[in-house]
């Protein structure tokens, strides 16, 4: 699936939710999907199944809400492109390093996260956020998303200003 293509998804998905922040547990609710939260091992972050054709999420409710939401979003995007057969299903680390995952999973998995990001953190109210001058920080709080994840979004969308924490974190 392109870029453009899974921004376009996460715009046809977000109609389900027309706030900011956006109302993802709706949203996944309204594709008939479960979401059960398990309180599993700081590793756990999340895991998209089907049991006996019912869609599930699980999610790690040790997880902070800010990381439960984007991996909601996240399984959200292995449920759009399910498309049955052997498609082997496993588990969310976000420990887990792109060394251990075979090339088709790791597309899998950028296309994602790419998805997740694109429907949490709408280009067009970044776009607004951005040009009201509102920070990283104040933005990642409007849309319940940790400012980790508002970071790569705004680089993403070409928002980036250089701060002194983001020159750090890319020369790491
Ligand atoms: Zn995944």
């Amino acid at each position: 699936m392109s870029r453009a293509t899974i921004a376009d998804l996460a715009n046809v998905t977000r109609t389900h939710s027309s706030t900011i922040p956006v109302d993802i547990y709706r949203i996944i609710r309204a594709h008939g999907i479960d979401i059960h939260c398990i309180k599993a091992s700081s590793k756990f972050n999340g895991l998209y199944v089907r049991v006996e054709g019912v869609p599930v999420i699980l999610l790690n409710a040790r997880d902070a809400p800010t990381r439960r939401r984007f991996t909601a979003a996240h399984e959200l995007y292995h449920h759009l492109s399910y498309t049955g057969g052997s498609t082997e299903l496993r588990p969310l680390f976000y420990s887990v390093r792109e060394r251990e995952l075979s090339a088709p999973e790791i597309i899998e998995e950028r296309q994602a996260n790419r998805f997740a990001a694109a429907l949490l953190m709408p280009d067009c109210a970044v776009k607004d956020m951005a040009s009201a001058e509102l920070s990283p920080a104040q933005m990642a709080r409007r849309f319940g998303v940790s400012v980790e994840a508002m970071d790569i979004r705004l680089q993403e969308l070409g928002l980036c200003h250089a701060t002194g924490r983001q020159r750090s974190r890319l020369g790491s």
